[in-house]
C-alpha cells in the first residue's frame, strides 16, 4: 500500500520582493491562523535578503522559511555566494537546488546540483532538488530518460524522506501558464517514485514528490489529485498570500 505523505506546498519567490512585502508573510500567517491542524506543510522561499524578515515575522506561525539556492561550501572565498549553514542561521530549514533557471542561468550540473543537496543536508536542511525536462527534450519523447538521469547525478546516495525532496519541474510549464496534463504528470511522477524505491528503499516510498510549473488556484484541485504528486512549488502564483492561499487551501 502507498505510504501515507504528508503534502507540502512550497512558495518560490524567486528575484521577487522587497522588504514590503513581509505583509505577504503576515497575511499568509493570519489565514493559516484559522486552520488549527493543516493537512499539509506551508513552505515560503523569499530572496534570500528577505529570509531573515520573513522568519522574524512568520515566528509562531505554520509557515517555514526557505532558501532559492546554496553553495556546496560553508564558507571561504566565493564572492556573492550564500551556503546552506548561512540560510540555517538566518533561519531556513529548507533550500531549493537545481531549479531549471539556475542550471540554465548558471550553468549548474547534476553534479553540482548533487554538491549542493549534500551541503543542504550537511546544514540540517531539507534539499528540494528539482528536476524537469525542456519542450525540445518533450517533443523529442526523451522526457522519462531526461527525469532518470537527472535524479541518478542530482541526488545524494545519502538521502532521506525527512531531508530530501524531489520537484518535478518541467521547463516549458514554468511561468508560461501551461501544464501537462494529469495522465502525463501522473506518468513522471510514478517513474519518479518507481526510481526512488529502487535507490532508497522504503526512504523512496515516502520521499515527497512536488508538481511545479504554472499551479495556480484555478488547475490545484486536478494537478493535486494525481497519484504520487505530493505537493506544490508555486512560482509566481506564491506572491501573493491570496493567491497562494487558494492553492494551499485546495490541499489543506
Ligand atoms: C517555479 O519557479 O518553481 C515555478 C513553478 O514557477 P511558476 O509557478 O510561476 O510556473
Amino acid at each position: 500500500m502507498a505510504a501515507r505523505i504528508k503534502p507540502l506546498v512550497a512558495g518560490n519567490w524567486k528575484m521577487n520582493g522587497l522588504t514590503a512585502a513581509r505583509k505577504e508573510v503576515v497575511a499568509l500567517a493570519m489565514k493559516l491562523d484559522g486552520k488549527k491542524k493543516p493537512a499539509c506543510e506551508i513552505l515560503l522561499c523569499p530572496p534570500a535578503t528577505l529570509i531573515a524578515a520573513a522568519r522574524e515575522v512568520a515566528r509562531g506561525s505554520k509557515i517555514a522559511i526557505g532558501g532559492q539556492d546554496c553553495h556546496a561550501k560553508a564558507s571561504g572565498a566565493h564572492t556573492g555566494d550564500i551556503s546552506a549553514e548561512m540560510l540555517k542561521d538566518a533561519g531556513a530549514t529548507y533550500v531549493i537546488v537545481g531549479h531549471s533557471e539556475r542550471r540554465a542561468d548558471h550553468n549548474e550540473t547534476d553534479a553540482i546540483v548533487k554538491a549542493k543537496a549534500e551541503a543542504a543536508h550537511r546544514a540540517g536542511l531539507t534539499a528540494i532538488v528539482c528536476v524537469g525536462e525542456t519542450e525540445a527534450e518533450r517533443d523529442a519523447g526523451k522526457t522519462l530518460t531526461i527525469i532518470k538521469s537527472q535524479l541518478k547525478g542530482s541526488l545524494p546516495d545519502a538521502a532521506t524522506a525527512k531531508m530530501t525532496v524531489v520537484a518535478y519541474e518541467p521547463v516549458w510549464a514554468i511561468g508560461t501558464g501551461r501544464t501537462p496534463t494529469a495522465d502525463d504528470v501522473a506518468k513522471v511522477h510514478g517513474a519518479i517514485r518507481k526510481a526512488l524505491e529502487t535507490r532508497f528503499g522504503s526512504e523512496g516510498a515516502k520521499m515527497r514528490i512536488l508538481y511545479g510549473g504554472s499551479v495556480k488556484p484555478s488547475n490545484a484541485v486536478e494537478l493535486m489529485a494525481v497519484p504520487n504528486v505530493n505537493g506544490a512549488l508555486v512560482g509566481g502564483a506564491s506572491l501573493r498570500a491570496g493567491d497562494f492561499w487558494g492553492i494551499i487551501s485546495t490541499y489543506c
